[in-house]
């Protein structure tokens, strides 16, 4: 916070397709698409018209004992869209909750299949799933979640793949590592292990940290062979961010469990989704007496501003990808960032996949090295911010993420900006 109140305050009033402007009319591109949830831009005349109806009938009423149709419909078409497989949706307000929900869920699964000693969840090295305890149980980050380690539930994690891509050249190192480690777990806990979390093929919050192709799979086909739970946690990947609409969908998985939020907003209003399997569904039927039911609500649950706004989101990120305009985006994206970090000096790592990237900038190459309180990584934001555009950094990590309607012109101007900022604050630093 000290650092934080010392950096002028940026107040964004208005936005427009990929841009925001500030209270004084400056205007910036976003490059963070809204911390990863503005797929269609702001302002979506479709999206806006979808929410204005709804305000026009109803803007909130329980799904808790009730329904609505904006809720049902969203259920159906996640049903339809997902793997064949996940038939059923629960909905909440946020990324975290869609995770405790899948969590409790597959908790209690195993009590209600009399395997009460399926506990344990398994993550991978660098995973992060959100900040509330269960999320921070499963997750993996030091940073965010080191200090409440005392209060979370036990769990195990595995070592990632180590891959990095550039317009679709895949580098994968320490593949067999990672798997033959996860292995290890399962087949040591295969009697308490309950469910593995990741996020495929793309660990945003980790820095961009990529798995390659075929990883999945494997995985996969490792939780089935011990009879433990695949959670996704697509809450960053799913809608449109890698390509496709839904990484598993893709990849051809069928998950136990599927999270859903960031993309599915599109950065409108809050809302998330589990899906989950017939045969998760089943085990929770039983007469009020059984005391099968699933005791876990919110508020806000399938908020019929925030489903129809995701509906219509659904369809819009569909047209993009079977248009072909989403891929083509990309491909030009890559290329752009290709060319923007050829060149620079202090990129200790640069990767790239679908619409998002990461530039590390790291002291090294026998150039002068930078101490942790130079904020390299902020002090580049703050100088894209005085170009025009607005980035979030991760440490010394500058993360990308557009809007998925992103044009041409608009990718030029990013990556331009973004160089110079980097050139900037290195001259600055005499580095
Ligand atoms: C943002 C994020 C979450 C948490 O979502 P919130 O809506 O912030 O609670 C979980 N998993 C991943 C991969 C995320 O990027």
């Amino acid at each position: 916070m000290k650092e934080y109140c010392s950096i002028p305050s940026l107040h964004i009033e208005r936005g427009e397709g990929c841009w925001l402007w500030d209270t004084v009319g400056n205007r910036y591109l976003d490059g963070n698409a809204s911390i990863w949830t503005n797929a269609l831009g702001h302002n979506d005349p479709d999206l806006n018209r979808v929410l204005i109806d709804q305000v026009g009938k109803v803007s909130h009423t329980t799904y808790l004992g009730l329904s609505h149709p904006a809720g049902a419909e969203l259920g159906r078409r996640l049903v339809e869209l997902s793997p064949g497989n996940l038939t059923r949706a629960l909905f909440s307000d946020n990324g975290s909750n869609a995770i405790e929900i899948a969590l409790k869920l597959s908790f209690q699964y195993w009590q209600l299949v009399e395997k009460p000693e399926k506990r344990l969840v398994v993550g991978m090295e660098g995973g992060y799933h959100g900040d509330t305890f269960g999320a921070m149980s499963a997750g993996n980050s030091e940073s965010f979640h080191g200090r409440f380690r005392a209060w979370q539930f036990e769990s195990r994690s595995f070592p990632r793949p180590n891959c990095s891509e550039i317009n679709g050249r895949i580098t994968a190192q320490e593949v067999d590592r990672s798997l033959e480690a996860l292995e290890s777990i399962l087949s040591q806990e295969s009697k308490r292990a309950a469910a593995v979390v990741i996020e495929p093929s793309i660990q945003g919050p980790a820095g961009m940290m990529l798995q390659p192709p075929g990883f999945l799979e494997e995985l996969a086909r490792l939780c089935r062979r011990f009879d433990v739970h695949l959670i996704l946690d697509e809450v960053f990947v799913g809608c449109g961010r890698t390509g496709d609409l839904f990484v598993c969908q893709a990849e051809s998985i069928e998950p136990d469990f599927l999270c859903l939020a960031k993309g599915l907003s599109a950065g409108y209003l809050p809302i998330a989704a589990t899906l989950t399997s017939e045969t998760i569904y089943e085990a929770f039927l039983g007469d009020f007496d059984s005391g099968k039911g699933f005791y876990h609500g919110h508020t806000f649950t399938g908020n019929p501003l925030a489903a129809r706004v995701a509906l219509e989101s659904l369809e819009k990120i569909q047209g993009l990808i079977e248009s072909g305009r989403l891929k083509r985006t990309i491909h030009y994206f890559g290329n752009a960032f290709e060319r923007a970090i050829s060149g620079l000096k202090n990129v200790s790592g640069a990767r790239q996949r679908g619409l998002s990237a990461v530039i590390d900038l790291i002291p090294g190459n026998g150039v002068k090295p930078w101490k942790v309180n130079d904020r390299v990584g902020l002090e580049v934001c703050l100088a894209a911010r005085e170009r025009g555009l607005l980035l979030r950094p991760l440490m010394d990590s500058i993360l990308v993420v557009p809007p998925l309607v992103i044009e041409n012109e608009e990718i030029d101007f990013l990556f331009a900006n973004l160089k110079e900022a980097i050139n900037t604050v290195m001259k600055k630093k005499s580095i």
